[in-house]
């Protein structure tokens, strides 16, 4: 518990990010978890990752911008992954931060280009996927998605997050399928109080599991992402037992981590969509990944002595 709470106040910090993201050696450790600095590296990556059998998302990494010329350069990458996925013909759909299309300098403006790029999305029949950041940004990250969805035409091609460990996920799951919303289930990757959230691991994945449920039996199509086998099984269990069919869900999973499970379930017949990372901005994701898992660090290590 203290190295989660050490590597993610590590993910905070402005001077280790500076440096890191800069260095040689950053970006080598980095691309363990991180698709490459540019947008070709990362259709490279999802093609592979089609070429063994799932689907990918991208994400162009990116968090809290601080001027809105910031924000807009990122839209006009996004544009760029969707105009390459849909002339490559390549599975894949967009993940995107909402604070790094601008949501804490200008809301109306952020709300602006998501719109602007899931007009895009189901221009080329894909979708966007809004992530969701810290608990500053539940809310208005909820009501955003909302509104985007109830555009005309918006309909199925943008999407929510929802984390298990949040005490409020039962409501929020019950708002978004009320407008038929596509839900990505996750346990939740920051640091957030007793008050809001839930702590224990056995409470956070009983929340997954009932929420999974409430999902699975809502006929929206929806996304399973963890790389817990528990989890997993809880799944493929719950949908066998109520004949859900496969094609009803996906299960989703992180690039670079647990590649034997993607490939194990891609396998047995389960629809599964890899995150795909990349871009300069990769140190505060790359920390998060390592707060997951700390022995990370060590495997890490390792592989560089060896190189
Ligand atoms: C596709 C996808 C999208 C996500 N989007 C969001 C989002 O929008 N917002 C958000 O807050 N979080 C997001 N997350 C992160 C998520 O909230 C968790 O922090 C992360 O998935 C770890 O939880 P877990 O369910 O894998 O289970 P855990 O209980 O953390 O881990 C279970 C097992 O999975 C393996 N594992 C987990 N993490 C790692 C790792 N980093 N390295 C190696 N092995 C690991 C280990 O074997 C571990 O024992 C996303 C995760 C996925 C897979």
């Amino acid at each position: 518990m203290i190295s989660r709470t050490l590597f993610i106040k590590l993910s905070e910090h402005k001077g280790l990010r500076r440096f890191s993201e800069q260095s040689w050696l950053g970006r080598r450790v980095s691309s363990r978890f991180v698709a490459g600095t540019t947008v070709e590296e990362a259709m490279t990556s999802a093609r592979q990752v089609n070429a063994r059998g799932a689907s990918v998302t991208i994400d162009n990494l990116g968090e809290n911008v601080t001027r809105e010329e910031e924000a807009r350069a990122c839209v006009g990458v996004y544009h760029d992954l969707l105009d390459r996925i849909a002339q490559q013909g390549i599975d894949a759909n967009v993940s995107l931060k909402l604070t790094q299309m601008g949501l804490d300098l200008n809301e109306s403006l952020a709300r602006a280009h998501v719109s602007e790029l899931v007009e895009h999305a189901s221009r080329t029949g894909s979708f966007v996927r809004v992530d969701m950041e810290g608990s500053l940004h539940t809310q208005r990250t909820i009501d955003l998605v909302r509104a985007v969805h109830a555009e005309p035409g918006h309909s199925g091609h943008v999407g929510a997050v929802i984390q298990a460990y949040l005490r409020r996920s039962d409501r929020d799951v019950e708002d978004l399928l009320s407008d038929r919303i596509r839900i990505r289930l996750c346990k939740g990757a920051y640091k957030e109080p007793a008050s809001i959230a839930w702590q224990a691991k056995s409470e956070v994945d009983a929340s997954f599991e009932r929420l999974m449920r409430t999902l699975l039996a809502s006929g929206v199509y929806h996304g399973i992402a963890t790389h817990d086998p528990k989890m997993i099984e809880a799944t493929i269990r719950f949908a066998k037992d109520k004949r859900i069919d496969r094609e009803a869900f996906e299960f989703q999973m992180l690039y670079g981590i647990r590649r034997d499970l993607q490939e194990q379930l891609v396998a047995e017949g389960w629809r599964v969509r890899v995150y795909v990372p990349f871009g300069e901005a990769w140190y505060p994701y790359f920390m998060r990944r390592l707060a997951e898992r700390p022995a990370n660090v060590l495997f890490l290590a390792k592989n560089i002595v060896r190189a």
